[in-house]
């Protein structure tokens, strides 16, 4: 069989919830981590608030953790340490301040659910720490997966750890995947909205500016996951995220363009037949479905209609104009360190543009500059993954010259 660790199981009848599922929620200042405090804010029956963290944004963490009552926090700007202390150790809570905080509170025992939700390689190493402290993971952090795939999944495998995804093309596919465990994916088909510059070309993207580029159709995001969409480099490194999300071949994926965002994935099986999952675009349902799998729960969020704006459309990605797609397929095809090249390249690449230092399509020179430059590992370890990301930031920074 074809088929990964996270595969879901079949399910039987309904189960009672037994108690609340205590959930740490890494990022939780973030796009998807303030949405799934909504979420929480929605089930008190259900969750409960056990760990927050932030990278800078104190005003905020204060302010959720004061409302959810979380055992610990984590700031990782420790300049902010002394703020957050002071708000938060009069309510009993744990303050933590620290890149390494991340890792001492993912070891923490009194939690059941980490939901993943830092930006970039950063998310990584605490990811790496829950699941081998034996905690589901509900994982919205690509980057975790792109770096580091292989050893993810193997760790996930032997601690006997399932990892629900939340991005929500993966989330679409492992709703697909519901109850087929015994039968053999042929493929994949990853949907993508084609970003807020679908259908221009390269002599209209040069002069995108960030105000652009940070303004999706669909979804409202972070500015990395923003940025990325508008490359399609997202794309890509979710297809190298369902390679080991669902242990499947590269050549086992495909990209199709469906600007409506109406499917979110699609499996198709060894007959022929294809599974799809719809809803309208809201993160808020594979966050809800990752944190309460394997139950569903109802809720009020709107609901797609299908006699109102009935018309859904598929296209070939324009990988020519969005070059970004092509690297990281070849990346993905290449293996080794490849993609963990790619992810720290682009990571320095988003930083810049973010930040005016390089155009729009500049981002993938880069890009392409560094794979071209760093040392291609053929069986890395996890240290040569973080030597492979290291080296590849450390040149695409040269190139940027910061
Ligand atoms: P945001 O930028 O909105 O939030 C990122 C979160 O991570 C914040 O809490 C931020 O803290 C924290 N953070 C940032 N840098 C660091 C760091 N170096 N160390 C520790 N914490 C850090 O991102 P999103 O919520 O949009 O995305 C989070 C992840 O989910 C990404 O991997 C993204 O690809 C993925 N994802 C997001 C989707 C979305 O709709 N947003 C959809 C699918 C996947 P602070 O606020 O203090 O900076
Ligand atoms: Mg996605």
């Amino acid at each position: 069989m074809n088929q990964g660790p996270s595969q879901p199981s079949s399910q039987g009848a309904i189960r009672p919830v037994e108690r609340r599922k205590r959930i740490a929620i890494f990022g939780s200042t973030g796009s998807i981590g303030t949405q799934a405090l909504d979420v929480i804010r929605e089930h008190p029956d259900r969750f409960e608030v056990c760990i927050l963290t932030a990278h800078s944004n104190h005003d905020l963490l204060i302010e959720q953790s004061i409302r959810f009552k979380p055992h610990t926090v984590v700031i990782v700007d420790e300049r902010r340490y002394e703020s957050v202390r002071d708000a938060l150790m009069p309510h009993g809570i744990r303050v933590l301040a620290g890149v390494e905080a991340l890792e001492e509170a993912a070891a923490d025992d009194e939690y059941d659910m980490m939901l993943a939700a830092i930006v970039g390689f950063a998310g990584l190493k605490p990811t790496l720490r829950a699941i081998d402290n034996g905690k589901s993971i509900a994982l919205a952090n690509k980057e975790t997966l792109v770096v580091a795939g292989d050893i993810v999944m193997q760790l996930a495998v032997a601690r006997q750890v399932p990892i629900i995804p939340v991005d929500s093309e993966h989330s679409a596919i492992f709703q697909c995947l519901v109850g087929e465990t015994r039968n053999r994916i042929e493929k994949v088909i990853l949907t993508a909205s084609g970003g807020p510059f679908l259908g221009r070309k390269p002599n209209y993207l040069v002069n995108i500016r960030k105000e652009h580029a940070l303004r999706h159709p669909n979804w409202s995001m972070g500015a990395k996951i923003s940025i990325d969409s508008a490359t399609l480099m997202n794309k890509g490194l979710e297809m190298i995220e369902a390679r080991w999300l669902f242990n499947i071949k590269p050549e086992q994926i495909q990209v199709v363009v469906h600007p409506q965002s109406i499917i979110h994935s699609m499996v198709q099986f060894e007959d022929g037949s294809i599974k799809a999952q719809m809803g309208l675009p809201d993160m808020k349902l594979p966050i809800q479905y990752a944190m309460a799998y394997p139950d569903r729960i109802s809720n009020d969020f709107p609901r797609y209609d299908f006699t109102k704006s009935a018309t859904l459309t598929f296209e070939p990605p324009d990988t020519k104009t969005f070059r970004n797609l092509a690297l990281a397929t070849d990346a993905m095809f290449r293996g080794g360190n490849a993609p963990a090249v790619l992810n720290a390249a682009n990571e320095i690449a988003v930083y810049g543009f973010l930040r005016n230092k390089i155009g729009f399509l500049e981002m993938t020179d880069l890009i392409e500059k560094t794979m071209a430059r760093i040392e291609f590992i053929p069986r890395p370890g996890l240290q040569d993954y973080f030597e492979s990301d290291a080296a590849a930031r450390n040149f695409a920074a040269t190139l940027l010259d910061i």
